[in-house]
């Protein structure tokens, strides 16, 4: 259990719901079956009360029909004298008018006297002595017979003068019965009257087919000594039990149904909405691949935000995994830098202590003593240009650096830098050009003129040292509301995808063909901190091998 996933745990719980509530519907159905039963017996009982009170009454008629026969003078006359023809008239007439099948009489001897029966009755003098017997002591008998005209019911009593109804106060002079076949006629009008149906059984018979929704009630009927001589089946169809079968049945296929229904929902439900955006949030954790975060951000509720988290953290994966790149890129540069650093340092110091020791010497000439301190003048200025930018570059990164806005003739800037590279240019044999886009009285802005200046010279010189050869054009020209200037060389250029990363710090283009005039690879980095510090911007245009064209841009207020 502690090893299941969170889906299968889900899955689980649908399916023991499902279930527990199943398991609520077979209890129910275990009730609902015990109520049936006992509606069903509580229904029989009724059904049977109803068909003993039918048959009662039907027996009734005939045991009045002997009654009131049996207590009557002009009956005992006849049964000492024995007329025919009374008995014809009087006895025989029972079984037209009250549809009996069978009359007879018999004397106290128990022999008999006289007997008639209906056309279709064909048996004759079947009743056995000991119900005689039994009528002479019981002065009533009330029984069945099995004959093989079928079963009969059997009703007799003692014949008594008419002062003596209730058959005690005188000795019996003869016996009466009157037999009714309950043959399918018979049946069949009773069926009809109790609306049940109603079939004879063999005594030992029992109900081979019973039908659904029918309630069938077995009634024995017995003869005189209590033995059953065959027995009444009654069948009703019951329309409450139908109708509580067919509701109960409607219930169980609705509990069933919602059983599954419910668990198909939840089961596609929990699919879409919990087990499908888990699924991916694992995946997303195991394998880390944003292609999956869109789906993610498209599943419902709280996963959406676990999207968006995922989202944030990739992204904070990336920017951090970039820092470090970028950190070890920085760390590179900076062991770069300081070795390039040692190198430049190192080259102006040991010229200027060589030449400082050669000047020692007080044989040299007049012109050789001028050359050493040039030399000596020209690593000073190295020397203290290495230092500057250092200085400048940290009073930038720590925004020391201030602007400091003059009114500016830019037309002098351009004339100072023109003159200031020439001796430069002339001793490569180079040519420079400057180009002012605006008369001398037009060019004053409101800038820093230093920080203009510094950028420049730093061009201009980076113009000369990466080219050394062709003519270097640099002037300005106004444009929108900005001095636009260049710096045109016929150089070594830069190649595209280094044309950015100049500007950044201690970045040198690699394998410059120009390895002993490799600076700090600071001189851009500065250039584009003042540029942006006057609200403008620096870029490059260049072509490996046909040279490069630097501009900058600042604001023109003039
Ligand atoms: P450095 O002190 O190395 O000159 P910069 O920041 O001034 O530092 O320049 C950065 C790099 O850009 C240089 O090392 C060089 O490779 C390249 N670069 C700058 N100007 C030019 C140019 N005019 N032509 C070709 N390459 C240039």
């Amino acid at each position: 259990m502690k090893n299941l996933n969170v889906n299968t745990r889900i899955l689980l719980a649908i399916t023991i719901n499902g279930l527990i509530t199943l398991i609520l519907i077979l209890i129910i159905l275990f009730y609902k079956n015990k109520q049936e039963k006992l509606m069903t017996t509580l229904m029989q009982e009724q059904f049977k009360n109803e068909m003993i009170t039918l048959l009662n009454l039907k027996q009734e008629t005939y045991k009045e029909v002997v009654y009131d026969y049996t207590y009557w003078d002009e009956f005992v006359v006849n049964v000492k004298n024995g007329d025919e023809e009374w008995y014809q008239s009087n006895i025989s007439s029972i079984i037209g008018s009250f549809h009996a099948n069978y009359v007879c009489v018999y004397d106290t001897s128990f022999n008999i006297l006289y007997e008639d029966g209906s056309s279709d009755f064909r048996s004759r003098n079947f009743i056995a002595s000991e119900v005689l017997m039994a009528l002479k002591e019981k002065k009533f008998v009330d029984c069945f017979l099995a004959l093989p005209e079928g079963t009969i019911a059997l009703n007799g009593a003692s014949i008594h003068p008419t002062s003596d109804p209730t058959h005690t106060k005188t000795q019996p002079v003869g016996y009466l019965f009157v037999a009714r076949l309950w043959g399918d006629t018979f049946i069949d009008k009773l069926s009809h009257i109790s609306g049940a149906n109603i079939q004879i059984l063999p005594p030992n018979g029992s109900i081979i087919e019973t039908y659904p929704n029918y309630i069938t009630v077995i009634h024995p009927l017995r003869s005189w000594n209590g033995y059953p001589v065959s027995q009444l089946l009654f069948s009703k169809e019951s329309r409450t039990i139908s109708v509580f079968r067919q509701m109960s049945l409607v219930i169980f296929i609705t509990l069933m149904l919602s059983i599954i229904i419910t668990w198909l929902l939840l089961y596609f439900i929990t699919k879409h909405w919990v087990r499908k955006p888990l699924k991916l949030v694992s995946e997303l954790l195991i394998t880390e691949k944003p292609e999956l975060i869109p789906e993610l951000l498209r599943a419902p509720g709280e996963f959406k935000l676990i999207g968006n988290l995922f989202k944030l953290l990739f992204k904070q994966n990336r920017d951090l995994q970039e820092a470090k790149e970028k950190a070890e890129e920085n760390e590179k540069l900076k062991t770069t830098f300081l070795a390039n650093m040692a190198h430049e340092i190192r080259t102006p110091m040991n010229g200027i202590l060589g030449f400082s020791e050669l000047l020692k010497n007080r044989n040299l000439s007049k012109q050789k003593q001028e050359e050493f301190l040039n030399i000596i003048e020209d690593s000073g200025n190295k020397l203290l240009y290495i230092i500057n930018n250092l200085i400048d570059i940290s009073k930038i990164e720590a925004g020391q650096m201030k602007v400091n806005t003059v009114k500016t003739n830019i037309n002098e800037i351009i004339d100072y830098i023109y003159y200031f590279f020439g001796p430069e240019t002339e001793k490569y044999k180079m040519q420079l050009i400057c180009s002012k886009g605006l008369a001398d009285n037009q060019a004053i802005v409101d800038t820093d003129h230093d920080k203009v200046n510094a950028v420049l010279i730093n061009l201009v010189n980076n113009a000369i040292k990466y080219s050394q050869r062709g003519t270097i054009t640099f002037g300005y020209q106004k444009k929108n509301g900005f001095i636009e200037f260049f710096v045109k060389d016929e150089g070594q250029g830069i190649e595209k995808n280094m044309q950015e990363s100049i500007f950044e710090r201690f970045i040198q283009v690699e394998k410059s063909i120009f390895k002993a005039n490799e600076g700090s690879g600071l001189g851009l980095t500065i250039s584009k901190s003042y540029v942006e510090m006057l609200g403008g911007k620096i870029w490059v245009e260049s072509e490996p091998g046909k040279g490069s064209q630097f501009f900058f841009s600042i604001p023109c207020q003039s």
